[in-house]
């Protein structure tokens, strides 16, 4: 199928042949006549496949009638409203309305927490048509009256799973009872609760239903391997895995923000260019790493999963799950990464004795055995507990990005943590050995450190982005099967 088939303007065809699309993804064949339609829609699919212009284009075409050069603001109403959980995600879909409106004279802007207000308000004065936001920074908009909704004619919830794992459903219920009652709605979805079906059924009017890509559907052309290795030294695993190939540009998942930070100090500090992305870090901070790691000017990127939701990376062909997520959908949500359009990509794990409970839940989860490749020289026994050891993502008891204990909790089949004596060093392969510093494997690492704020609490100024105590995720009956890219 080509573009040109769907019934788009000539001006959105000519930014998708800008764009250097040659033909629809199976999100974007089905989507596109549904919202052209005008009629509301509940899409199954995560990032990746190709759903941001799947909702972008259409949209852009309907509300062509209303685009206009003139710079009166009355001329430029709010006239569809886009939500999405993270600050990373609304940028990449504003960025994707920029560059898909690029010949139809229709104003965005994107409005998330963690900055000044001011800027924003001034846009806003200004007059958007299209206005992509967070639910906790509109809000703020709403109470100091710098947005109007009258003139509302589309909503899109994007993500809307996630942002009910982060707890914003009320917040959007909230903005649901300001909307004009007569609008169009689409809600995007990687996983159908009982709690997103509710909130379908409150926000859609008689939806139609697609669904691109099976929940849990690992791509093909991912190769995925563990590494047995102790708590203890991964780290250095992690090292040797860098050191042995030098040109990767790897994404790193760790399960708390806390042990991003540390991981990625630790790296510079072993001379490898890393930087760290959590819901902590600063606006500022964020954006900076991204753009350092897709210019290529870091080559590690440390995330949480919360961070990490949503983020388009192109061609990563490397992920490392240094921390296997709590959550077994999570490794399928960080892999999602690779291994995108039938490229090919790893997916390596450093898995902790601890961690078995989690590796079973995840293969269950994809239903194939990972191959388990064991390094010589990284020790494989249980480690003894988080406290002040420095090769966890967390220590015993920290709170992960969604608030949930790191070490266990959700079902899984943890063995306890409980704190040992020093274990018996053991000999580390060259790289580790001669680490620069003189540093000592064996050795607690900064030990003395204070014990963190608690993960999962809002930073100053990150009000509405910082994830509250994350509920456990059900795992939800998905809509059924998806094409594989
Ligand atoms: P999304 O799932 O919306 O995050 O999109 C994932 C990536 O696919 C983005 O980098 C888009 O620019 C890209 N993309 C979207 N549609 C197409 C298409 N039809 N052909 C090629 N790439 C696309």
């Amino acid at each position: 199928m080509k573009f040109d088939e769907l019934g788009l303007s000539p001006e959105i065809l000519r930014a998708v042949h800008d764009a250097g699309y040659t033909e629809p993804t199976p999100i974007q064949q089905q989507a596109i006549p549904v919202v052209l339609a005008g009629k509301d829609l509940m899409g199954g699919a995560q990032t990746g496949t190709g759903k941001t212009a799947g909702f972008v284009l259409p949209l852009l075409h309907r509300l062509q009638r209303h685009a206009s050069s003139s710079p009166s603001p009355a001329r430029h109403p709010v006239r569809a409203l886009i939500l999405a959980p993270t600050r990373e995600l609304a940028m990449q879909v504003e960025e994707s309305v920029k560059t898909y409106s690029k010949h139809v004279p229709l104003r965005s802007v994107c409005i998330y927490g963690g900055v000044d207000m001011r800027a924003q308000i001034a846009e806003l004065k200004e007059g958007r048509e299209i206005v992509v936001a967070t639910p906790g920074r509109l809000l703020d908009h709403v109470q100091q009256k710098t947005v109007n909704f009258n003139s509302v004619e589309f909503l899109v919830l994007d993500e809307a799973d996630r942002m009910l794992d982060m707890g914003f459903i009320p917040d959007i219920k909230r903005i649901l009872s300001l909307l004009p009652t007569s609008r169009q709605s689409l809600l995007f979805s990687a996983t159908f609760s009982d709690e997103i079906k509710k909130l379908a059924d409150v926000m859609l009017k008689a939806p139609q239903l697609i669904e691109v890509a099976r929940r849990n559907t690992v791509s093909e052309t991912i190769t995925h391997r563990v590494h047995p290795v102790s708590a203890d030294h991964k780290r250095h695993l992690l090292l040797h895995l860098l050191k042995d190939k030098p040109d990767m540009q790897v994404l790193v998942f760790v399960g708390t923000k806390f042990g991003t930070s540390r991981l990625s100090s630790w790296l510079e500090r072993q001379g490898i260019n890393s930087d760290a992305i959590h819901g902590d870090k600063s606006q500022q901070q964020r954006t900076d790493a991204l753009e350092a790691f897709k210019s290529g000017k870091a080559r590690v990127l440390v995330a949480t999963d919360v961070a990490a939701r949503g983020l388009d990376i192109d061609d990563l062909p490397h992920v490392i799950n240094y921390e296997l997520p709590s959550v077994a959908e999570d490794y399928v949500h960080r892999i999602g990464r690779t291994g995108r359009a039938g490229k090919k990509g790893d997916a390596t794990s450093l898995v902790a004795p601890e961690e078995k409970g989690r590796l079973a839940d995840i293969e269950k989860l994809i239903k194939f055995k990972i191959e388990l490749v064991e390094l010589t020289g990284f020790d494989t026994s249980a480690g003894p507990a988080g406290e002040g050891r420095g090769d966890r993502g967390g220590r015993h008891g920290e709170r992960g990005e969604r608030g949930e204990r790191s070490s266990g909790g959700h079902g899984h089949k943890h063995e306890p943590r409980v704190a040992h004596g020093p274990k018996t060093p053991v000999q580390l392969p060259p790289t580790v050995a001669h680490l620069p510093g003189g540093f000592d494997p064996t050795k607690p690492y900064e030990a003395s450190k204070p014990v963190p704020a608690p993960e999962g609490e809002a930073g100053p100024g990150a009000k509405s982005e910082s994830p509250p105590r994350r509920p456990l995720r059900p795992v939800a009956a998905l809509l059924g099967g998806i094409g594989k890219k």
